[in-house]
């Protein structure tokens, strides 16, 4: 009947065309269900082949995950053996270590999920009480927060990656390989190459039973530079370009207190108007960068592509047009200063296109805060709503506007960063993917010969060149 097909079709919307398992309690987690309610239909669906890893990935993270008789007989085992081969175990493991801002967090944790998958390790994360209550489960039936009492929250005297590449390199003997290993792949500009996307790493890492990983980056291009993975990636998304979307709307859920504050906000303030457009406004030096500036450079960018209008400077004869076209401009920065000088511009004031503009700014937090679980959570809403936008302006470099672009399936317009004299630079620029930027990809060739950046993207013909950060590439 008409009904029941009307039924599927909600359903299929519900699911994210599938992507979502079936069976959540609702309740417990209402954004999971609801968050097709207030974006659009993604025009990509994920792949049969995407799903049906998802689906084997959530039985292993039952089985194999906290509170199964199995995650205590194989923990224990991996922390009292002193190798790997002692500490052979039918599940595998993979813990989350965060660092930095939420950001850097959430793209950082989708590529490690990635990560595990391709694995199959059971993904845990290290959440601290400042991440408290964000995020809803993503796994059916289970849980990826590592347990309290887990031995592996701290890292010390674990063996480290770095040592096991020297020891590797050294005598090419990796016979006695740990039981954890904890690797940081935090690269910077001057850290020794981590090889990480190679297959000889690769090989090693697999024997061990538990990696502890920590990272900032998106490093979900590593995996298609890899010769495992990249069939297997290649086949989950056959879109490279929607490989975040996927991931985040399958991971990152806001709780119940996060979404009501998040649809009690759009329902108020955004929801009536004809066009909603995010505004990320992100200074990362603020000290030496003049509010002016920045508030200039919005506005170059802005007003030049039409995302806002010019004030008109008639007189407003009383502007009671009907049907005036609205526009809701949400603003995302940590200073009040950039909201209300919008908000000021446009107040009581009419527009050359006549549209009626509203600003808002749901928060003003003054600078970044660490282990502050309030902090976390603007941070969350912020991006949140920023990916509800039809229109998104970001900030160059930014990954807290990686996530929203991410979320929302957006390509960006990009604010280039106030650099000094470099007048030539175009205000912002339209992005052509909404990935993440992959900030430090490798720099040298499996055999460890150094990769010219150039060369980079004719040996993958689907990397490119990041629009914000040279060095920096993503997946078209
Ligand atoms: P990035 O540094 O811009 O790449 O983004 P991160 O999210 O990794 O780190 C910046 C942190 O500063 C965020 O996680 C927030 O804690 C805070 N922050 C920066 N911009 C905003 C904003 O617009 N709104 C809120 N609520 N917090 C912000």
């Amino acid at each position: 009947t008409n009904e029941s097909a009307q039924h599927a079709v909600n359903h299929d919307d519900k699911l994210l065309d599938g992507l979502l398992a079936f069976g959540f309690d609702e309740a417990s987690c209402k954004s999971r269900m609801q968050s097709h309610l207030y974006r659009k239909a993604s025009p990509n669906k994920p792949s049969p082949y995407l799903i049906s890893k998802l689906r084997d990935y959530e039985e292993i993270h039952r089985r194999c995950g906290p509170n199964s008789r199995t995650y205590n007989k194989s923990m224990k085992k991996i922390e009292h053996s002193k190798n790997n081969t002692s500490a052979a175990t039918t599940c595998k493991y993979l813990i989350f270590t965060p660092a930095n801002g939420l950001g850097n967090q959430i793209i950082s944790l989708a590529a490690t999920f990635l990560y595990a998958v391709l694995t199959d390790r059971v993904l845990l994360v290290k959440f601290g009480n400042d991440k408290h209550g964000l995020f809803c489960e993503p796994f059916l039936n289970s849980t990826w927060i590592l347990p309290e009492k887990s031995p592996f929250w701290n890292e010390k005297h674990i063996e480290t990656y770095q040592f096991l590449l020297e020891k590797d390199r050294a005598s090419n003997s990796t016979e006695n390989l740990p039981s954890v290993l904890f690797m940081n792949l935090q690269h910077s500009r001057n850290d020794p190459e981590k090889l990480f996307h190679c297959g000889h790493s690769q090989d090693l890492l697999q024997k061990i039973p538990l990696l502890i990983l920590q990272s900032d980056q998106y490093f979900v291009p590593s995996m298609f530079m890899n010769p495992f993975f990249s069939m297997e990636v290649t086949k989950m998304f056959p879109e490279k370009d929607v490989t975040f979307h996927h991931l985040g709307r399958y991971l990152f859920h806001p709780s119940n207190e996060a979404w009501e504050f998040i649809i009690s906000y759009y329902d108020t303030h955004l929801a009536k108007a004809d066009e909603r457009i995010g505004l990320q406004i992100r200074v990362f030096s603020p000290e030496s960068t003049p509010t002016q500036a920045i508030m200039n450079l919005v506005l170059s960018c802005t007003l030049k592509h039409k995302i806002l209008p010019e004030v008109s400077l008639q007189i407003s004869v009383s502007s009671a047009r009907k049907n005036q076209t609205k526009k809701a401009v949400l603003v995302a920065s940590l200073s009040p200063e950039y909201g209300d000088n919008l908000r000021t511009m446009y107040l009581n004031k009419t527009t050359v296109s006549g549209e009626v503009i509203q600003v808002y700014q749901p928060s003003q937090e003054g600078h970044q805060k660490f282990n502050d679980n309030k902090h976390n959570m603007k941070a969350w809403m912020d991006m949140y709503l920023l990916s509800l936008s039809d229109v998104l302006v970001t900030t160059s470099l930014s990954t807290f506007g990686y996530v929203a672009q991410g979320l929302g399936n957006l390509k960006p317009w990009l604010l280039y960063r106030i650099l000094s004299n470099e007048s030539h630079f175009p205000a912002c620029e339209r992005d052509f993917s909404s990935e993440p930027c992959y900030h430090v990809p490798p720099s040298h060739y499996c055999s460890g010969m150094a990769m010219p950046v150039k060369e980079f993207h004719s040996t993958f013909p689907y990397f490119r060149e990041c629009k914000d950060f040279y060095f920096g590439v993503k997946m078209v």
